[in-house]
């Protein structure tokens, strides 16, 4: 088996009270998602739609999808009839949609903004300012935003990630103070969700340190 089952266990230990653990799937097949679902693990994360709708139906009900990758509009559709919580939303534009395709199933989706945290120039989302012009969230009836989702940069730099994390952390902290539905703060991954978690995260998205390295040739 590929997963790392001791491992898996060491996190959960390490995260109880603290952070919920999203599984991060992708690329691993079924076969790998059932194994750790059989340990309890319940929350999934997926970054390709096309991928995500495939596994899906072979998986067990009620297994909650997380949706972590950057979506496009045209994509929404896909996965609004089941998908637990958009963890990406970069733009107002996707948020309508999102809006949309959750009416359409006559269901509210729960959605996380993403912020730009880190140096690089790669990573998709709003910037502070950004977010403090973002009006009429609470108009969008099937749409909850429950809060905020960062990476930092890909770095050795403890201290340049640990920034980056607790400046988040700030920006969550005064948009909980004037939107009551926050409650979720995604940060931190396998190489430095330990950093995320003192910086106070509360949902951390880990897909190699459990299911093992990505092979994206295959
Ligand atoms: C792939 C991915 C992860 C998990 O990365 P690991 O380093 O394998 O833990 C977390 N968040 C996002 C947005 C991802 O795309």
């Amino acid at each position: 088996m590929a997963i790392n089952i001791e491992k898996y266990q060491e996190i959960i230990n390490e995260l109880k009270g603290k952070a919920t653990l999203i599984a991060v799937s992708k690329t691993k097949p079924v076969e790998d998602i059932k194994a750790l679902y059989e340990l309890g693990q319940r929350d999934f994360g997926e970054n390709y739609v096309q991928e995500l709708v495939d596994k899906q139906p072979l998986l067990p009900n009620d297994i909650r999808w997380h949706f972590i990758g950057h979506l496009q509009s045209n994509k929404v559709k896909y996965i609004a009839p089941f998908v637990h919580l958009i963890h990406g939303v970069d733009s107002l534009k996707l948020l309508q949609e999102i809006n949309k395709q959750a009416a359409k199933n006559n269901r509210v989706i729960d959605c996380l903004l993403q912020v730009h945290i880190a140096k690089e120039e790669t990573k998709f989302g709003f910037d502070k300012q950004e977010l403090s012009e973002l009006h009429g969230l609470a108009e969008l009836e099937n749409v909850r935003v429950i809060g905020l989702m960062g990476m930092a940069s890909f770095s050795e730099d403890i201290n340049l990630v640990r920034s980056e994390f607790g400046y988040l952390k700030k920006i969550y902290n005064s948009f909980s103070i004037q939107h009551s539905t926050f409650n979720i703060l995604s940060m931190g991954m396998s190489g430095d969700y330990k950093i995320a978690i003192e910086e106070g995260s509360n949902m951390v998205r880990i897909g190699s340190l459990i299911f093992g390295e990505r092979n994206y040739n295959k």
